[in-house]
């Protein structure tokens, strides 16, 4: 099981403070219409994009402490 804490942001609102989206490892599956964005040495998924989106992984930002967010939980293994 994966357990990643997302957050969705309009992609002009978002910006890189170090590296860029096009250094990371995309992967697109079935209509390929979500890019899902890995770290090329660890394999952690930093971000998803989707049209004007950018669903980041918290976990992979600095400063955000997780505890003091309010969370959503989502079970994606049953959406299929
Ligand atoms: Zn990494």
């Amino acid at each position: 099981m994966t357990c990643l804490s997302f957050s969705r942001i309009q992609e002009k609102d978002f910006k890189f403070t170090s590296g860029k989206l096009e250094e990371l490892t995309r992967y697109t599956w079935n209509t390929g219409k979500y890019s899902h964005h890995f770290c090329p040495v660890c394999g952690t998924e930093v971000a998803v994009t989707h049209d004007d989106l950018v669903v980041v992984n918290l976990r992979t930002v600095e400063g955000v402490d997780l505890t003091k967010l309010k969370l959503q939980y989502f079970d994606g293994a049953n959406l299929l």
